[in-house]
């Protein structure tokens, strides 16, 4: 008898997009940004002292707390910072998701909220996204555990605009709603502001999209003050030393070059807006996207097809073998380069 076997916990884990190895071939599957981190970043990276790697980094972050309250306009008991925005959420669903009634989200949103959900055995409902792929406020006016999506939402690149949010906020005044912002810099308008309003809102957001460090890992919450504390406890309950050395001083850095971050921003939605009409013009058709990737179908030719000859010209777009999902590819916006090759790409394959 191997009763150990027995107590093992099950999970099925968050699959993430593939990184494949070797030169010469075009990333467009995970979302990451094309373009380098801010050169303060090279910077200190280059300085870098290594001597006082020997001891432990500061458990508290406040270095990249207080670049980040400074940015946002914010207390430094209103922000909690994390190994990338993963771990800013996990936290949160194990401090705030802990009632009996089911916690809410999409069906079609951040495929890593369900795996949380069964890791840490918070019960669950997905309402259904409607059939253009918005997000029906009027579905999270009952009673729940909390709520989570991000906005704009992912896979859709769908955004749902500040005053829906707010109304379905003050419908929820009992439980914590999450709102995970990871690609809010693109376009949208945060909920960051509504904060000061309700006590119960926290704001996720991450540098790993719009501020180039996915490989850093660094993510941040921002909202009322008893929310950052309860996460502290909870954190300091698990890992203290989350954030190492390097990370902190590299996240400030980022933080410091608005200009770059800017131009960066300005850059990549220049160059989704030239790939909708491109996509348009090629047959497809999508949700309009507010993020660095677009979610699109073609109208005759079948997703999974297109995706597999992609790869094998080594383009890696995204591709989600799921009810609802599995004729669509997802499309992270790369340099301007990057979609030439792309779209060239596919006007001989979509023309055969
Ligand atoms: C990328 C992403 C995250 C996680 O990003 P981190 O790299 O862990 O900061 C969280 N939510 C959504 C919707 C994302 O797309």
């Amino acid at each position: 008898m191997r009763h150990w076997k027995e107590n093992i916990r099950k999970v099925a884990p968050y699959v993430p997009g593939e990184q494949p190895k070797g030169m010469d071939l075009v990333k467009l599957n995970t979302n990451e940004n094309p373009y380098p981190p801010a050169p303060g970043v090279k910077q200190a990276l280059k300085e870098m002292d290594y001597d006082p790697f020997r001891k432990y980094p500061d458990p508290t972050a406040s270095d990249l707390v207080s670049a980040l309250s400074q940015y946002y306009q914010v207390g430094e008991d209103e922000v909690f910072v994390g190994v990338g925005s993963d771990d800013v959420i996990a936290m949160a669903f194990l401090t705030f998701f802990n009632s009996e009634l089911p916690i809410l989200f999409p069906d079609v949103s951040y495929s890593f909220y369900k795996v949380w959900a069964d890791l840490f055995q918070i019960p669950y409902e997905t309402p259904v996204l409607q059939e253009d792929f918005s997000i029906r406020k009027e579905d999270y006016y009952k009673a729940n555990g909390g709520i989570i999506f991000p906005n704009p939402n992912a896979p859709t690149g769908l955004f749902m605009p500040l005053e829906e949010i707010e109304e379905l906020i003050a419908h929820n005044q009992n439980s914590v709603i999450i709102i995970d912002e990871a690609y809010i810099d693109f376009g949208g308008k945060s909920a960051m502001e509504l904060t000061k309003k309700y006590e119960n809102l926290l704001v996720v957001q991450t540098f790993s999209k719009s501020r180039s460090l996915a490989g850093i890992r660094i993510g941040y919450a921002i909202g009322h003050p008893d929310l950052i504390r309860a996460m502290n406890n909870v954190k300091y309950s698990y890992n203290s030393y989350t954030m190492n050395m390097p990370s902190l001083i590299l996240g400030v850095e980022a933080v410091k070059d608005d200009k770059y971050f800017k131009e960066c921003l300005d850059k990549i939605i220049k160059t989704r807006e030239e790939a909708k009409v491109s996509l348009s013009k090629l047959g497809f058709i999508f949700p309009d996207s507010m993020t660095n990737f677009i979610f699109a179908s073609h109208k005759e030719r079948r997703a999974e097809d297109i995706y597999k000859a992609l790869r094998e010209n080594r383009i890696f777009v995204r591709y989600f073998n799921l009810p609802r999902l599995d004729n669509y590819l997802r499309i992270t916006i790369g340099t301007e380069e990057e979609m030439r090759q792309l779209f060239a790409f596919l006007e001989v394959f979509l023309s055969n």
